[in-house]
């Protein structure tokens, strides 16, 4: 296998080779749990970007020769490659992204190498249909294709993992890919991507260009020689990215703002562990979080307190220390946003229960402490806006109506939880929910890789479904042929 480096600089993967930008330009990724430089990354610009779009329209040439079985069997290679180096992955991840190397770092990993397993079985028996016609002699088929080449972008939550959600399938199904990672994760990339080089895939039918979202991804996304979009990051890039790819298809996976919702006949220990958990997971940097618990006056004190003490026990430091369960904030602007989250919280008169301020002591100015503020009024940030970050905030309503005007009011419509102990109100307060995903009695962050997952229609959480069968769908296109026999 070639080298993804050269002596300094982690290059661009395009057409089959490691290749250094164009212009020679680099950048650095650093640590955020110590600031330490951890590596030099080739900075693509939009040359970068055209050659990887070009070597992509050879590559699905290539992938259009073989047949599903052999595709499947690229990404079983992958997942195994995944499988084989996953402590290493694991390290950089934690390394590079911030979150904990035992309880979190290994667990994406481990779901990225289900990710390319789970699209190579599933696109051996995505079948194809017969359709009956009124026309005498006339006989119709209809099955799904590959559409071309496919513009991914991923954010840096999860680098590893969200990458392989798109990946996968788009392999699976016959799509070539140029991919381009949320900067500040360039490593991860780096390093899936040659877990993918290792399966020995035609040249072009995967491309990582490295560089400014606003440049490299602009330009395949913009690009004619682009066939498909695959995005997941915020609501203000996706809008861009709408306009600047309009008439391709796209599948656009957005923020969250989930409500958690918990009724007053709910199991509050069972609550309080999960609304918890689903603010804390990730620092907080997921888009189906806990972003916001409703509660009624009812169960406010008993709720509060118990999310408080969970709180308590958050163990937030190095991510490579085996004890660590939360790490620090992946970059500086999440951190700025979930300082002002709070401030504007605490003025607007919420009530600071646990934490609130950063730990600068633990080796960076990106570890936040994991914080709960209670009586959240509803037109706080913390509540009408995706915060990001180690925050839950608790809103009191008033009723069970207000519980569900308070949840729906939010222009996120992504995951959600309800609590209670009675499975029909469950489903009513469920049907009524508008979001993607609701979980009933789980944490809103509950998903499986094969589940459908996307934003509710009409909010600003996205386009489409991510998830198993659901995501060969959109990167493939229907194709109908009619044959005259008579
Ligand atoms: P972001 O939108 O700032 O960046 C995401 C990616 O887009 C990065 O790779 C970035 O370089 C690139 N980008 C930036 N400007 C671009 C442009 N003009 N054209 C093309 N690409 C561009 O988001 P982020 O801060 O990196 O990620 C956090 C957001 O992602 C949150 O809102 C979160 O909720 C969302 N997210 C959604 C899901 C989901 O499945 N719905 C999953 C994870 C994260």
């Amino acid at each position: 296998m070639q080298q993804t480096h050269d002596a300094t600089t982690t290059m661009h993967f395009i057409d089959g080779r490691w290749q250094p930008s164009a212009s020679g330009k680099v950048v650095h990724t650093y640590s955020p749990s110590t600031g330490a430089r951890l590596a030099a990354i080739a900075e693509g610009d939009r040359i970068d970007a055209q050659a990887a779009i070009a070597a992509a329209r050879r590559g699905f040439k290539s992938l259009a020769r073989l047949t599903r079985w052999e595709r499947a069997r690229l990404c079983f290679r992958i997942a195994d490659e995944v499988e084989r180096r996953s402590d290493e992955l694991s390290r950089v991840l934690a390394m590079e992204q911030g979150k904990p190397l035992e309880a979190e770092a290994r667990g994406e990993v481990a779901a990225a190498a289900t990710g390319f397993r789970e699209a190579g079985e599933l696109i051996k028996w995505m079948e194809g249909e017969f359709i009956p016609v009124e026309t005498p002699g006339k006989r119709v088929i209809s099955y799904r294709q590959a559409r071309g080449v496919y513009a991914v972008i991923t954010p840096w939550n999860f680098p590893i993992n969200i990458p392989v959600e798109y990946l996968a399938p788009c392999l699976a199904a016959g799509n070539a890919v140029v991919w381009v990672p949320a900067p500040t994760t360039s490593l991860c990339a780096a390093m899936l991507m040659e877990c993918i080089a290792a399966a020995d895939l035609p040249n072009g039918a995967v491309n990582l260009v490295f560089g400014p979202g606003a440049v490299v991804g602009d330009e395949i996304v913009a690009d004619p020689g682009t066939d498909g979009i695959g995005f997941t990051g915020s609501a203000r890039t996706g809008g861009l990215i709408a306009q600047r790819g309009a008439g391709k298809p796209m599948l656009l996976e957005l923020g969250g703002n989930g409500p958690v919702v918990v009724l007053d006949d709910a199991d509050l220990d069972r609550a309080a562990e999960a609304a918890a958990f689903g603010s804390f997971f990730n620092a907080g940097q997921v888009c189906a979080a806990s972003g916001r618990i409703l509660v009624t006056e009812r169960s406010y004190d008993a709720l509060s307190e118990k999310i408080a003490a969970i709180a308590g026990k958050v163990r937030l430091g190095d991510p490579l220390d085996p004890s660590t369960t939360m790490g620090p904030l992946n970059n500086a602007m999440v951190a700025t946003k979930v300082d002002e989250h709070v401030a504007d919280g605490l003025a607007r008169g919420a009530e600071l229960l646990v934490g609130g301020n950063r730990s600068p002591e633990l080796g960076s100015e990106l570890f936040y402490k994991p914080t709960v503020l209670g009586r959240v009024p509803v037109e706080a940030l913390l509540n009408s806006a995706e915060t990001f970050g180690p925050v839950a905030p608790i809103v009191v309503c008033s009723d069970e109506a207000d519980l569900l005007a308070t949840a729906n009011a939010a222009s996120h419509g992504l995951a959600a939880s309800v609590f209670t102990r009675d499975l029909g109100r469950a489903f009513a307060f469920g049907e009524n929910l508008t979001a993607g995903l609701v979980n009933i009695n789980s944490a809103s962050c509950y998903w499986e890789l094969h589940l459908p997952f996307g934003g509710a229609a009409g909010k600003q959480s996205g386009i489409g479904r991510l998830g198993g069968k659901h995501s060969l769908r959109e990167v493939t296109d229907i194709k109908t042929i009619t044959f005259d026999i008579s």
